[in-house]
């Protein structure tokens, strides 16, 4: 694994830093992608990552997630979501979900499965 997504909805943000905080060893061996809030967040946190910080997930960083999925360009995703929180763009969550697995990348959705995920990478 050489590239990996990061997205978290904003009440799953926290537990996303935690989790990186973890691993930023190995995270940091890594070509990053996130969505804006969350990868302003990150490179706040960890200054040493290899980050980019695509648009913010409503403004369209989701679905340029999606087309790095489909260009290839992804092995892995991990994306926090907020179980008890409806989204605005709901539409554009699932859609990335829908490439993720039509692509069958390894995607998390939560972090006993993102464990699973940097585990193995
Ligand atoms: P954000 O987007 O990182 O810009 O908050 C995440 C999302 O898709 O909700």
């Amino acid at each position: 694994m050489k590239t990996l997504g990061l997205v978290a909805h904003d009440g799953r943000k926290d537990d996303l830093l935690d989790w990186a905080g973890a691993h930023a060893n190995r995270l940091a061996t890594l070509k990053l992608y996130a969505t804006g809030t969350t990868g302003g967040r990150l490179k706040a946190a960890f200054p040493e990552l290899d980050l980019t910080a695509l648009k913010s997930g409503p403004l369209g960083g989701d679905q340029q997630l999606g087309a790095l999925i489909a260009e290839g360009g992804l092995d892995a995703l991990v994306f926090f979501i907020d179980p008890m929180a409806p989204q605005p763009h709901d539409v554009d969550v699932k859609a990335l979900v829908r490439i993720a697995t039509l692509y069958d990348i390894p995607f998390a959705v939560n972090r006993a499965t993102a464990e699973a995920i940097i585990a193995r990478a």
